[in-house]
């Protein structure tokens, strides 16, 4: 068993507080994004997993076993970070196979897992290959090979992907969720690209100063954030919050009302595929303002008021920049927060 249990780490530099109490939970086998904004303190956290940094208070447990006083290498992970290092006097084969020689495995079983990891990877032609003559993207197959080599039960990733460009980003995701999820391994993966952290993780722990806002499957923590700033965080576009007033529980947008969860001032939360382009008076009001053709659909830019908001349409939609339309929003699909705490309401 790999599972990883943070059990209220905290850490701060000096006076300045990194990590509140965080706790957090990885099952055996489970994949873990730990997501947010630069400065949210997840790579400090990774670190503190991985035994590269100590934490000021709190435990960390691997397997069953606390890890607070062993060093890296005694902790039974690997890891992958953004600037994945490969040694540039080494072959590919010898890269792959670098931690099990440490390890001093038998001759014939380096060779048949560094043979099982290239596979895996895909870089098998590549064995005799110099890192200089690599790619950016070959490179990072090569490290992640590596780290799955020692068949670790534990991954530790820190942006691994960060300096691929798009396309590459897009086929070494897939490759990697394939890739771990075949092996089975425990893994706890840093990044600030939702997109990213959405397609791979099983569970994301989103994170925002210092704290866990919300942890949970990717599809739950998307239709219903437990914050506003969760709801900002995930999506692209981001959802869009609107201002309004409420009572009798009816929330007025214009002349459009909505079912309120409270009285009072409360933040509607509403995503862009979560309303449909109507007629003027027959939704909230949508001055838009600029219209982008993305191929599957427009992407419209406007405001309802003096509220900023983006919506999307069918991509046939005769909408002209200067036109007022009506957004009608599923009401299955909507979340409400307090304006004040950025809490969920409900
Ligand atoms: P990024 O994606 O930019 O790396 P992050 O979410 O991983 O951001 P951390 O690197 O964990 O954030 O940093 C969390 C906070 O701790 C930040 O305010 C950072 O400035 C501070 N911090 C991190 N490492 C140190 C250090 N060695 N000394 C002092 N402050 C640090």
């Amino acid at each position: 068993m790999a599972d990883i249990l943070i059990d209220r780490v905290a850490k701060s530099f000096g006076a300045a507080r990194a990590l509140a109490e965080v706790s957090l939970q990885v099952a055996d086998g489970e994949f873990v994004a730990l997501l947010g904004p630069s400065g949210c303190g997840k790579t400090t956290l990774l670190r503190i997993v991985a035994g590269l940094e100590t934490a000021s208070g709190g435990r960390v447990v691997i397997g069953g076993r606390d890890v607070g006083a062993l060093p890296p290498r005694a902790r039974g992970i690997a890891m992958v970070f953004q600037n994945y290092a490969v040694f540039p006097h080494m072959t590919v084969a010898d890269n792959i196979g670098f931690g099990l020689r440490m390890q001093k495995r038998p001759v014939e079983e380096v060779a048949r897992q560094v043979g099982r990891a290239a596979e895996m990877l895909r870089i098998s032609h590549l064995l005799d290959r110099w890192p200089a003559r690599l790619s950016g993207g070959q490179r990072q197959r090569v490290a992640v090979a590596r780290a799955l080599a020692v068949q670790p039960a534990v991954l530790l990733m820190d942006e691994p992907l960060s300096n691929l460009d798009a396309l590459l980003r897009l086929e070494m995701r897939a490759d990697l969720k394939a890739v771990l999820r075949e092996a089975g391994t425990t893994t706890l993966y840093v990044t600030h690209d939702q997109t990213e952290a959405m397609g791979l993780a099983d569970r994301i722990a989103v994170m925002h100063g210092g704290v866990i806002e919300q942890i949970g499957a990717p599809g739950a923590i998307y239709a219903r954030p437990a914050t506003r700033f969760v709801g900002g965080f995930l999506g692209s576009p981001p959802m869009n919050f609107l201002l309004c007033s409420a009572s009798g529980g009816r929330a007025a947008i214009g002349d459009f009302a909505l079912a309120a969860p409270q009285d009072g001032a409360v933040m509607l939360g509403l995503r862009a595929e979560d309303a449909v382009p109507v007629g003027a008076a027959e939704g909230i009001p949508f001055d838009v303002r600029v219209v982008e053709p993305m191929g599957a659909h427009l992407l419209l830019t406007g405001a309802v008021g003096d509220q900023p908001l983006r919506a999307i349409a069918p991509p046939d939609a005769a909408i002209a920049p200067g036109a007022r339309i009506g957004l009608r929003p599923d009401p299955a699909r909507l979340s409400w927060f307090d304006p004040e705490t950025g809490r969920r309401l409900e």
